[in-house]
């Protein structure tokens, strides 16, 4: 959870990883381009933690000391709504997950939740609540308090991951963080966010649904993104101005309800464009400043 608004990449940077930069060595860096978060990529994880502690702890210990905020991705080999194995396996999964997250010190393990599949929607979500309850219980009886489970917005609309079912998750499952992708619910949705009042109405429905301080505390998402009619496509790089959402309209929002969420940039260059939102923040905050 964030003290102010806060922006980092979704992975290592392209160019840490030419300059030869260990991950211990992220931090310092983001820092240096005046960055204040990251996430972790445990993206191709899977039963079992695929890093050492030591170095998760490292990793942690270098974000504490430059104000760096960390969230870790959780695997993409997860499914909560299949076949039984399926199910029981993706839970180790995100367990190992939130294992290492709690090593490092990242406060919410972001994930998909999986396909509906041959189930109807109700049912396939219902098992997707069950199997959270299930996993909230095994990080509690591990000692992981600290670490929440972010279940994040879809793209595709064969992906569970609807707004509304978000919602609900967080409503009804403890020890769970809001994680908005704005580029998903954009492509889920053939376009959703064309002016400031579309991101808006999200934010108004958090709040009613939520509440005030979760809607300030949201963990987001951002890229610009292509779309079919089954949704996303793939992300694109924030200059690209034919594909949408557009950021300086949700800086409008971000600014008028004064929130203070995390924004992990997710288009190809990373830092690059995460700097460049929190400039177009910047600039939005002291326009309006100046009204
Ligand atoms: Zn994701």
């Amino acid at each position: 959870m964030a003290d102010r608004p806060r922006f980092g990449p979704a992975g290592i940077p392209p160019l840490f990883k030419i300059l030869g930069a260990r991950l211990s060595d992220v931090p310092g860096l983001l820092r240096e381009e005046g960055l204040d978060a990251f996430e972790y990529q445990a993206v191709r994880w899977g039963q079992k933690p695929q890093m050492k502690q030591e170095d998760a702890e490292s990793l942690g210990s270098e974000a504490r000391k430059n104000d760096v905020l960390l969230s870790l991705h959780g695997s993409y080999y997860v499914n909560l709504c299949g076949k039984k194995e399926v199910v029981e396996a993706s839970k180790r999964r995100l367990v190992a997950c939130a294992t290492a997250a709690q090593w490092m010190g990242a406060y919410v393990v972001v994930f998909h939740m999986g396909f509906y599949g041959r189930l109807e929607k109700s049912e396939a979500f219902r098992n997707c609540v069950n199997a959270l309850k299930d996993i909230v219980a095994t990080m509690n009886s591990l000692g992981i308090q600290n670490v929440k489970l972010g279940p994040e917005t879809m793209g595709k609309v064969f992906q569970v991951g609807s707004l509304d079912e978000i919602l609900t998750i967080c409503e009804e499952v403890e020890q769970t963080q809001l994680v908005i992708d704005w580029s998903h619910l954009h492509a889920r949705h053939q376009g959703r966010f064309r002016k400031v009042d579309d991101f808006r109405a999200v934010v108004e429905e958090v709040e009613r649904r939520l509440g005030t301080e979760a809607a300030r505390n949201m963990h987001c998402h951002f890229s610009k993104i292509e779309y079919t009619d089954k949704g996303e496509r793939r992300h694109h790089v924030l200059d690209e101005a034919r594909y949408g959402p557009d950021f300086e309209m949700l800086a409008e929002v971000i600014a008028d309800f004064n929130m203070r969420p995390v924004i992990i940039c997710e288009t190809p260059i990373l830092d690059v464009d995460a700097i460049k939102m929190r400039d177009t923040l910047r600039e939005v905050i002291k326009h309006k400043g100046e009204e």
